[in-house]
């Protein structure tokens, strides 16, 4: 099947790195792409698993090499998907799954045509702005930052080809998980379907005339 590129967003605090964790580790068809970020590591993050921690000068330097499949800036940090690794993961047959914000979504999905993309919403409001102020790792600052940004990032979720809205963990999963298998069923995407079929079909006529012969 030929693999296609995940994009999950939502507003900051609207679950999408939880449901590609868990995602991630049920499946062995898909894989994460982890981006490049000058933000700190928040405790607990390691670099080369959560993200590639970069200084601004090095995110620069490779963002001007032509490092980044797609690059933006979110609460005053850069952010970027490296164009290799998503190339490496799909080489290799998997699905690459990229938890990013909307405007790089954007740019994605101009540059490339094999991408499916889900947008997840937050139930409510409140809802929302419980699971960011539960984080304990933004600065009241930092929270407010976040906020904002939700208000105008909700307004690009009819831009995605999916909505999923997180209410529960469990369904939201379950949802994210028949998009991605109804989207491997898609005929342009099973690169075997010509010899199946024709297989199918021959040995429909040898039975047919085995039926005539006899
Ligand atoms: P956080 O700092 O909370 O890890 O991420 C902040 C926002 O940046 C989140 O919406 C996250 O999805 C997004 N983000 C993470 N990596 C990338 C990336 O490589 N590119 C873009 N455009 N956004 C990213």
């Amino acid at each position: 099947m030929k693999p296609f590129i995940l994009i999950l967003s939502s507003p900051s605090g609207g679950g999408k790195t939880t449901i590609a964790k868990t995602l991630l580790s049920a499946r062995d068809d898909l894989a994460y792409s982890v981006s490049a970020t000058t933000r700190a590591p928040r405790e607990g993050e390691v670099d080369g698993v959560d993200y590639h921690f970069l200084s601004d000068v090095e995110f620069k330097k490779r963002r001007d090499e032509g490092a980044f499949l797609e690059s933006a800036s979110y609460g005053g940090h850069l952010y970027g998907t490296l164009a290799e690794s998503v190339d490496q993961a799909m080489d290799e047959g998997c699905h690459i799954v990229l938890d990013i914000e909307v405007s790089g979504a954007r740019q994605i999905r101009e540059r490339r045509n094999d991408v499916v993309s889900i947008f997840i919403l937050p139930p409510s409001a409140s809802d929302l702005v419980e699971r960011l102020g539960k984080r304990n790792t933004e600065t009241r600052g930092d929270l407010e930052t976040r906020m904002r940004a939700a208000i105008e990032e909700l307004k690009e979720a009819p831009q995605y080809d999916y909505v999923v809205v997180n209410e529960d963990k469990i369904q939201a999963v379950a949802e994210v998980a028949a998009i991605i298998d109804a989207e491997g069923k898609r005929t342009g995407r099973q690169e075997d379907l010509r010899d199946i079929i024709e297989t199918l079909r021959l040995n429909l006529v040898v039975e047919v005339e085995a039926r005539a012969g006899g």
